[in-house]
């Protein structure tokens, strides 16, 4: 047993030491086929090789699913795993899972000429990929399509894909805005049916559970101050006093005190500043890249490339100073109504004189007097199992006498919460108070 082992190793490494005299061999070959990968490491990245360079790619084969070289042997290409020559038209330069190309895949002078006859044709009748220098198919012995002694076959239309069908075909194209419309339908159905829901409206029993009322009566004083404003809007007005609290003429006098003030700022160019302004500038740039020969193999090219990189030019702008516009101001005197004092009342209406009473004030000399009501009712009512209150506020005496403490009334809400009305139980009876 042990035996055996030992004389399978020794195989592997005088195997492996024949590969690598072959490598170096093909590394140093003269006529320089080779040398293009002299010196690097075993994979290299396909713009790292000469200009020129055609190297044989991959495929995944259709019969057997892997990924095998589309280097040929012969006038065909093989399977290296399942010897099927129906080769996919579908050639990439690196193979999945590395990261360059290989010795291996160098396009010696055995197989340039069919590297660089283009596109692949395949065979009608057995479906083999033969290469453009072939005139009969290498599998079954078909002439070439198109050639000089073959009648020309109808060309295959391409298959569409699934895009093309939903483009081509109007029903696919239909059915996608039916089910566009269908989606918009819905969301503005549960939409209308949120908003219906939101606003239908249901009706509650309240009660007026209280009510206060308030009078007030505020006495201004006509009184002289000092204000001040610029020269040029005072003009010289007497005052008139105010006869029972009207009449009264404020006026501007005692004019006097004239001082400059910053009226406003106006800007101003002090100077000039040079800024760099970046831009996207354009440049010309070469590199090397990867070029589909369509029958597997490869070239390197050199293309010429359009890039842009930031670039900055001087820019003179103005530069702006903020300065104060000074004007003259003055100092007078006038008169304004202030407050001097308040009286109120208040109450809840049921025990209350009707009318309801007000303050009595006498109104001294230089003053008026101005009059304000507050009325409140409040409705409290079972909305579900909670027991809620509204407040009414009526504008005047009369309407806030007509909600008499005790009495019932309907309240109309809607699923937002929000009172829309609010009518006397007896409906017919009562006149209706909107909100
Ligand atoms: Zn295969
Ligand atoms: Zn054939």
């Amino acid at each position: 047993m042990l035996a055996k082992k030992y004389l399978q190793l020794i195989f592997i490494l005088a195997f492996g030491f024949l590969c690598l005299t072959e490598n170096s061999y093909a590394a140093n070959k003269p006529d320089g086929d080779c040398d293009i990968f002299a010196g690097k490491a075993e994979m290299v990245q396909p713009n790292q090789l000469p200009v020129g360079t055609t190297f044989w790619g991959f495929y995944k084969c259709s019969s057997c699913g892997l990924e095998t070289s589309s280097k040929p042997s012969g006038n065909t290409v093989a399977c290296a795993n399942c010897g099927s020559t129906h080769t996919d038209e579908k050639f990439y330069a690196v193979s999945v899972g590395k990261v360059g190309v290989t010795q291996d895949q160098h396009a010696d002078d055995k197989n340039s000429a069919q590297a660089a006859s283009g596109k692949k044709w395949t065979c009608p009748s057995c479906s083999t990929s033969n290469f453009n220098t072939a005139t009969a198919c290498e599998q079954c012995g078909a002439p070439k399509p198109g050639s000089p002694h073959q009648y020309l076959g109808h060309e295959h239309e391409a298959i569409p894909s699934a895009d093309q069908l939903v483009q081509k075909n109007p029903r696919f194209k239909g059915k996608k805005k039916i089910m566009m419309w269908a989606a918009a339908a819905l969301v503005s159905t549960s939409a209308i049916i949120g908003i219906k829901w939101g606003f239908s409206s249901y009706e509650v029993t309240g009660t007026v559970a209280g009510t206060g009322w308030q009078h007030t009566v505020v006495v201004d004083k006509f009184t002289q101050t000092t204000d001040e404003d610029w020269a040029n809007q005072v003009r010289e007005q007497q005052p008139v006093m105010p006869q029972g609290g009207r009449g009264e003429v404020p006026g501007k006098f005692n004019i006097r005190n004239p001082h400059t003030a910053v009226h406003h700022y106006q800007s101003v160019q002090t100077g000039t500043e040079t800024v760099q302004v970046p831009y996207d500038e354009p440049y010309t740039d070469t590199e090397t890249q990867t070029v589909d020969n369509g029958n597997g193999s490869f070239t390197t090219q050199t293309v010429t490339v359009t890039r842009s990189r930031t670039a900055y030019r001087s820019e003179t702008r103005p530069v702006y100073t903020q300065v104060p516009v000074y004007e003259t101001k003055v100092d007078y005197d006038t008169f304004v109504w202030l407050e001097n004092y308040r009286r109120n009342l208040k109450g809840d209406f049921p025990k209350d004189a009707d009318p309801l009473p007000w303050p009595v004030v006498e109104a001294g000399p230089l003053e008026r007097l101005r009059h304000f009501s507050e009325y409140k009712v409040i409705l409290t009512y079972n909305d579900g199992k909670n027991k809620q209150s509204y407040e009414v506020t009526p504008a005047t005496e009369s309407d806030f006498r007509s909600w008499k403490p005790g009495s019932l009334y309907i309240l109309v809400k809607n699923n937002f919460g929000m009172v829309l009305n609010i009518k006397p139980l007896n409906a017919e009876v009562s006149s209706e108070t909107d909100f």
